[in-house]
């Protein structure tokens, strides 16, 4: 048996939670105060999402704000930024423009714009 500390972070309580893993599989949950933390530690340590944050290279020599409309599984973070770096955009784009698209089950979007 192996366990894993967590901080939640899917509401601003921040509860700790610790799980018990047996092999990778989730023995017990203990330290969440409602269902969705221990739906989120569970995730965490069998299937880890996370949302990319990064800027995309602009033809006109700036920067783009951008990041995934979906968490993507965490051990495509890597993947995902090398696509997001090869990509370049022409101004101007608008919030929610879509950067590259089916990027690991999520779009890459304009978090601001640019004229
Ligand atoms: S376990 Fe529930 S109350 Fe605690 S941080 Fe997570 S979502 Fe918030």
């Amino acid at each position: 048996m192996t366990q894993r500390e967590l901080t939640c972070i899917t509401c601003p309580v921040g509860c700790h939670i610790t799980v018990t893993l047996s092999g990778k599989e989730v023995v017990s949950v203990e330290g969440n105060t409602c269902p969705r933390g221990k739906e989120y530690a569970v995730n965490e340590c069998t299937n880890p999402m996370r949302t990319v944050t990064s800027t995309v290279a602009c033809k006109d020599g700036r920067v783009l704000a951008v990041k995934t409309d979906r968490v993507i599984p965490k051990e495509r973070m890597m993947d995902c930024m090398k696509m997001i770096d090869s990509a370049v955009v022409k101004p101007p784009v608008k919030i929610g423009d879509v950067v590259l698209s089916d990027v690991f089950g999520s779009n890459i979007v304009a978090t601001e714009n640019l004229e």
